[in-house]
C-alpha cells in the first residue's frame, strides 16, 4: 500500500542549529514537496540536562526566515500532536510497559557508580546478553525483590532485551542495505524512572510510528542507531510500516578535511549557524547568515547543492525548481566540502536578481546603524541609490560602503586621489564648474552630462583631472557610480554645497 509521504525534522533543542541541521531540514522539505506529502517539526526535548532555552525558537525562526515551511508541529497544530516529546510522557510509558509486557525489555537497577565500577574491572564491558546476567535487573533478580525495590521508590532504567546473533539489515536510500550482526548492540536504555522520560531512541521509533512518518531523513552521525531502531519496530511489531531511512553526509571541513565545526566559522570567517546566537550562558555571540547579510534563497540554494545537484549543472535555483528538481539518485554520498565562497557568489547573484525596493528595505537597517536616519530619505531615493551600485556588491552591508556619500557628504577626501588629480588651478575649474552646474536646464543624468562635457572641451581642460576632482568633492575619493548619476540623485543644491566645501578643504599635498 502507498502511504502519503511524511517526514520530519526532529531537532533537539540543545543550542541553536547548525547549517548541517538547516541542510537536514531543507532535504525533508524538499523531499515532502516533491511528493505531495507533510513535512513535520518534533521538538525532541527529552534530555532535560542539555536543554538550552531560547533554542526552539531559534529552530522556528531560523525555518521560517529560510521559507522552509512546516505543515504540523508545536506551532502549528495537526492531528498527530503533541509535538514536544516532553508533552508525550503518557504515550512513551504506556509504550514501554508494552515492551515489558511483551518481554522484550527489562528493569535495570544499577546505578551509574556501579555500572562505571563494572566497566572499570571489565574490559570492553557492554551491557548484553553476555553480562546481563550478573547485573542487577529484572532477568537477574527475582520477582519479589524486584517488586519491592519499585514499590520503594528505587529509581530504575528500563532496557532493551537485545538477542544476540542475528544479522540485522539496515536498508538506507542512499547507501543500500548495511548488515550488522545484534551481537555488537548493547541493551540500550529506553527510559528513566528519575524523570519519568523515554531516552531518544524510544521515543524518536514511537513518535515516528505514531506520526506515521514514512521517511527518515537525517545525519550520518545517526546511522550507528539505525540498527537498534530496526529492532524496536520489531519488537513493537510494526516491521511493515517502519519508515525508509536517508542518512545524509557530513558537512566537511572547506578544506575537506574533518567535519564542519562551529570553530572553523569563527576561524574562517563565516557564520555556521542561520541567525545570529547569543549564548544564554556564556553571553558569547556567534555569527548567523542572516545578519551576516545573505538573502534566504541564497542561503537554501547554496545548502541545496551541498551533497546533491540537479542531474546537470544549473546552479542558480528557487525554491519552487530545488523540490520540482528534489530526488535522492542525485545525492551524494560522501561528505559536501562545505565551500563557504560559493556561498558569497550565490548571494551576490541573489542580490542581482531582488528587486531595488526589496533591497533598499534590507539596507534601512545598514543605514540607521551607520547613523543615518532613512526616514529622512524617500523611499524612492534609497530605491534609486541600491539600483545604481548594486552591482558592487556581495551583501547587504556592504552597500554603506558603496553608497555612503548618497546620505551623507564626505568628511575626508582620500589622500592618493588628491595627489593624482587635485591640481593648483583645480579650485578656480570648480568654482567654475559650480556655475555651469547651475546654468543647466536639466539635471537628469542624460541630460546634464553633455553641456558639462562641452564646457571642458572648450576650455581646453583635462577631462580626467576636471572629473575625478569633481568627483571628489562628492564622494571624497575618485570612486562610485557614473558621476552624473550621482549628482542627479544629490540634486544641484546638494552638489554644489559638496564642491564648494571641498574647495574649501581640500589641501595640496606639499610638494616634496
Ligand atoms: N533529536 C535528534 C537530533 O537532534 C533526531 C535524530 C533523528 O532525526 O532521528 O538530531
Amino acid at each position: 500500500m502507498d502511504r502519503k509521504v511524511r517526514v520530519r525534522f526532529a531537532p533537539s533543542p540543545t543550542g541553536p542549529l547548525h547549517i548541517g541541521g538547516v541542510r537536514t531540514a531543507l532535504y525533508n522539505y524538499l523531499f515532502a514537496r516533491r511528493h505531495g506529502g507533510d513535512m513535520i517539526l518534533r521538538i525532541e526535548d527529552t534530555d532535560s540536562q542539555r536543554f538550552v532555552p531560547g533554542a526552539e525558537e531559534y529552530i522556528n525562526e531560523s525555518l521560517a526566515w529560510l521559507g522552509i515551511k512546516i505543515d504540523e508541529g508545536v506551532r502549528e497544530g495537526g492531528a498527530y500532536g503533541p509535538y514536544k516529546q516532553s508533552e508525550r510522557r503518557d504515550i512513551y510509558r504506556e509504550h514501554v510497559r508494552m515492551l515489558l509486557d511483551a518481554g522484550k525489555a527489562y528493569i535495570a537497577f544499577d546505578t551509574p557508580a556501579e555500572l562505571e565500577a563494572t566497566r572499570a574491572a571489565t574490559p570492553n564491558f557492554q551491557y548484553d546478553a553476555s553480562t546481563r546476567m550478573n547485573m542487577r535487573n529484572s532477568l537477574a533478580m527475582d520477582a519479589e525483590e524486584v517488586k519491592a525495590l519499585i514499590e520503594a521508590g528505587t529509581p530504575y532504567v528500563v532496557r532493551f532485551l537485545i538477542e544476540p546473533g542475528r544479522d540485522v539489515e539496515v536498508n538506507d536510500l542512499l547507501r543500500g542495505k548495511v548488515t550488522i550482526n545484534s551481537s555488537i548492540l548493547d541493551d540500550k536504555v529506553l527510559y528513566k524512572s528519575a524523570d519519568d522520560l523515554p531516552t531518544y531512541h524510544l521515543a524518536n521509533i514511537v513518535d515516528d510510528h505514531l506520526m506515521e512518518v514514512t521517511h527518515v531523513i537525517r545525519g550520518e552521525e545517526w546511522l550507528p542507531s539505525a540498527p537498534l531502531h530496526v529492532l524496536l519496530y520489531e519488537a513493537f511489531g510494526w516491521a511493515d510500516t517502519r519508515p525508509d531511512f536517508v542518512h545524509l553526509p557530513l558537512l566537511l571541513k572547506p578544506d575537506g578535511k574533518g567535519k564542519l565545526s562551529k570553530r572553523d566559522g569563527d576561524r574562517l570567517g563565516f557564520p555556521v549557524f542561520p541567525l545570529e546566537w547569543h549564548d544564554p550562558k556564556s553571553g558569547a555571540v556567534s555569527s548567523g547568515y542572516r545578519e551576516s547579510g545573505y538573502l534566504p534563497e541564497a542561503v537554501i540554494n547554496f545548502l541545496a547543492l551541498l551533497g546533491w545537484n540537479p542531474g546537470d549543472d544549473t546552479e542558480i535555483m528557487s525554491m519552487d525548481e530545488l523540490i520540482s528538481k528534489f530526488s535522492f539518485d542525485h545525492c551524494s554520498r560522501s561528505g559536501a566540502k562545505f565551500a563557504y565562497e560559493k556561498g558569497r557568489w550565490f548571494n551576490h547573484e541573489y542580490l542581482q536578481k531582488a528587486s531595488d525596493s526589496e533591497l533598499a528595505e534590507l539596507f534601512k537597517p545598514v543605514l540607521r546603524a551607520n547613523g543615518v536616519n532613512p526616514d529622512d530619505f524617500t523611499d524612492e531615493y534609497i530605491t534609486r541609490v541600491v539600483g545604481l551600485v548594486k552591482g558592487r556588491i556581495n551583501f547587504v552591508a556592504d552597500l554603506w560602503a558603496q553608497a555612503r556619500f548618497f546620505f551623507t557628504a564626505p568628511g575626508e577626501y582620500a589622500e592618493k586621489d588628491i595627489r593624482k588629480r587635485w591640481k593648483e588651478d583645480t579650485p578656480a575649474i570648480m568654482t567654475e564648474l559650480v556655475e555651469v552646474l547651475k546654468g543647466l536646464p536639466s539635471f537628469v543624468s542624460a541630460e546634464a552630462e553633455p553641456p558639462v562635457l562641452a564646457w571642458v572641451a572648450e576650455k581646453g581642460y583635462h577631462l580626467g583631472n576636471v572629473m575625478n576632482a569633481f568627483r571628489l568633492t562628492l564622494v571624497g575619493e575618485c570612486k562610485g557610480p557614473h558621476i552624473f548619476d550621482i549628482t542627479e540623485l544629490i540634486g544641484l543644491d546638494e552638489t554644489v554645497r559638496r564642491i564648494e566645501r571641498g574647495i574649501r578643504n581640500i589641501q595640496l599635498p606639499d610638494v616634496q
